[in-house]
């Protein structure tokens, strides 16, 4: 479900704004080259030119050249009037159009052999794969001094500018903001490794953490999950705990038991000797264990969790120095990346935690359980669809509708007219998009270039594609038909794509719940779907605040220790449960919000989830208004041809507010009531 164009145009065009200071022995005199530009092109924009100016200083260093040849290039290289601009922004964005979209066709080509299904990858398909040709061009482009044209006729704005200022802004100034976006940082190559490697060591952290079920035992010490059943924390972990809410005769007992296994996870009081490994037995209560039937004593896991967060904390600290107006891994994450500010998001998310809407669902929850709820039930799974058509008659007819990936992709511009879209645009939309069959679950690679097709990876077994798989390929195509619009429709390049993750993941969300329409069942968007939406809503973005609060709290103590921030990860989990979770939920300071792997390997990733579905409720509250199909198509367009605004400026002009909650609010309000 990963949008790789996102995660590629981020990777390449870093938006960090403005870096080091220059290293030159005789400093640049920024403001005497102001005045002289000014008097030499009086009727220039002298805002502009100011901030071009000391934008590309700040950027300059020793290997660029003297300060005299800063002075010399800004005289060379300064378009002064509006033609003159607008030729080399023309020039810029073909050069960079082509630059970017020959190398993205590099990576998928380099990655064939390992994602798509066929022959078994030999050792040289992964060493390519994981090979990325963007790597050098942006060390590249501020050699040959382009980054510093660039930058100096199309300044940065901050978030704060982009949000006000970008509100007088026409599209063509927009889309000159944001190719001030491009050139913003010159962070060192070992720098860039450090980066790197913190991430490298927490994803195998991660890939390693499996809790072999089978050797768990109970106080009576009885095994009461599968000998060979492994889980991997916490995805796995979590699943099982949602699998459990079928009725089966140990089921609690298995939730409370995986809820005691993660309590100890948190703390670092699991035994470091039975992760992936199959050795010893483990009693998860008493915290005793044995090897072939003898009881002896492992050493705590103890702070190991908390060291890999402190090495992505102490890379950051080092990328900072480089980064001066944006000058902490927050900032950029948010300000940055996402483009809202941390405290905007964190209300957000508050006010949907502490609704009354919650309590009206949770009290719901107990009913259905016809118990008090406990602190897992925040995974509570049982708002299933209750669609009058089994899974197995849906996989019958996707396996036989859908033998091949070339099936699926034949039969696109029908599932397009469906939805609305006319002949014509949908033939316009489906020829610019290939399907494929993929290794893994699925995903939506996007073009980077107007003379791409976007890729719709999909499963497909050897039976056809069966109802799952199918369900997963309609999210996909719902990437593909963002990625197809607001990059081939769209007026300026440089705006091209959506604002963050957040609004592909929605129309994607949107596309996925009309997929029984799509196979011409006149599907009603159920009642359950959106309890269930809400649900997760409630538990990720619980963990998104203990995330975000914990990266403010290593910012405020730099010199924390992984056992001081372990013990702080805890304050902060137990705070958030006790102030929005124990009063639906019960359990006084559970600290079980902070069992997310992601904020091990993804710092401050978490966000992002929640994102996307306030703004597909946003998006479908606003559809509803249009209850013509050919409407609701039209209005597809209209609002993913806006482009890379900020995601309020992009919201405002979508639905005429501001990123907000009050739409999922009020869907569930109708369903309880
Ligand atoms: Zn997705």
């Amino acid at each position: 479900m990963k949008n790789f164009l996102n995660t590629l145009t981020l990777t390449i065009m870093a938006t960090i704004i403005v870096g080091c200071t220059s290293t030159n022995n005789t400093p640049i005199d920024v403001d005497s080259i102001v005045t002289e530009m000014q008097e030499l092109y009086p009727s220039a924009n002298h805002d502009i030119m100011q901030r071009g100016i000391s934008q590309a200083a700040t950027l300059w260093q020793e290997e660029d050249g003297t300060a005299q040849e800063f002075a010399q290039f800004v005289k060379d290289n300064y378009a002064a009037d509006d033609d003159a601009r607008k030729t080399l922004f023309d020039k810029l964005s073909t050069a960079y159009e082509v630059l970017l979209g020959a190398t993205n066709q590099v990576a998928v080509a380099l990655n064939l052999p390992t994602m798509l299904t066929g022959p078994e990858p030999i050792e040289l398909d992964y060493i390519m794969s994981a090979f990325d040709p963007f790597s050098h061009m942006t060390s590249d482009l501020f050699e040959n001094k382009v980054a510093f044209i660039t930058i100096l006729n199309f300044p940065n704005y901050t978030l704060d500018e982009k949000n006000t200022l970008g509100k007088e802004w026409s599209r063509q100034e927009w889309a000159y903001a944001r190719m001030g976006d491009m050139f913003t940082s010159r962070i060192p190559a070992d720098i860039n490794k450090a980066v790197g490697q913190a991430n490298a060591d927490a994803e195998n952290y991660i890939a390693g953490y499996n809790i072999m079920m089978g050797k768990l035992l109970n106080e009576e010490q009885k095994a009461i999950f599968p000998e060979d059943m492994v889980l991997l924390s916490h995805w796995n972990l979590r699943d099982e705990i949602k699998s459990n809410y079928a009725p089966s005769p140990l089921a609690r007992e298995k939730q409370e038991m995986i809820y005691q296994v993660m309590l100890r996870i948190i703390d670092g009081s699991i035994p470091q000797e039975v992760i992936n490994n199959t050795t010893y037995q483990w009693a998860p209560y008493s915290n005793r264990t044995w090897k072939e039937g003898t009881e002896v004593t492992l050493a705590a896991e103890d702070t190991r969790r908390y060291e890999r967060i402190l090495a992505h904390y102490n890379a950051m600290k080092q990328v900072d120095k480089y980064t001066k107006q944006a000058p902490t891994g927050i900032i950029r994450n948010f300000e940055v990346d996402v483009e809202m500010m941390p405290q905007e998001i964190e209300e957000l998310f508050v006010n949907l935690v502490s609704s009354p809407q919650v309590k009206a669902v949770g009290a719901l929850i107990r009913e259905r359980l016809g118990r008090d709820l406990r602190p897992y039930d925040i995974w509570y799974d049982g708002f299933k669809s209750r669609s009058t058509i089994s899974e197995d008659q849906l996989t019958a007819q996707t396996r036989s509708k859908y033998p091949t990936p070339e099936a699926f992709e034949a039969d696109m511009p029908r599932m397009l007219v469906a939805l609305g879209f006319t002949i014509d645009e949908a033939n316009y939309l489906a020829d610019k998009i290939t399907v494929q069959g993929a290794r893994g679950s699925g995903h939506a690679w996007g073009a980077v270039g107007r003379w791409e097709n976007s890729l719709l990876r999909t499963r497909i077994g050897g039976e056809g594609m069966d109802y799952k798989g199918y369900n997963i390929a309609v999210h996909e195509f719902g990437h593909n038909v963002e990625q197809t619009i607001d990059l081939y429709d769209i007026d300026y390049y440089t705006l091209r794509g959506v604002p963050n993750t957040g609004f592909t993941e929605a129309l994607a969300f949107i596309f996925q719940k009309r997929d029984l329409k799509l196979l011409g069942y006149n599907q009603q968007i159920d009642a359950n779907t959106t309890l269930d939406i809400f649900w997760g809503l409630y538990e990720i973005m619980g963990v998104s605040l203990v995330d975000i609060r914990m990266w403010q709290w290593l910012y405020a103590h730099p010199e924390a220790t992984a056992a001081e921030l372990r013990e702080a990860t805890m304050a902060i989990a137990r705070d958030v449960w006790n102030s929005y979770y124990e009063p639906v939920l019960g359990e006084k300071d559970s600290p079980i919000l902070a069992i997310y792997s992601h904020m091990v390997n993804s710092p401050m990733y978490l966000p992002n989830y929640p994102l996307g579905h306030i703004i597909e409720f946003q998006l479908e509250e606003h559809f509803a208004q249009y209850p013509n199909s050919r409407d609701f198509a039209n209005e597809i367009m209209r609002i993913y041809r806006l482009g890379r605004l900020t995601p309020n400026h992009w919201m405002q002009q979508a639905v005429g507010s501001n990123v907000n909650t009050t739409p999922i609010l009020n869907a569930i309000d109708a369903i309880v009531k």
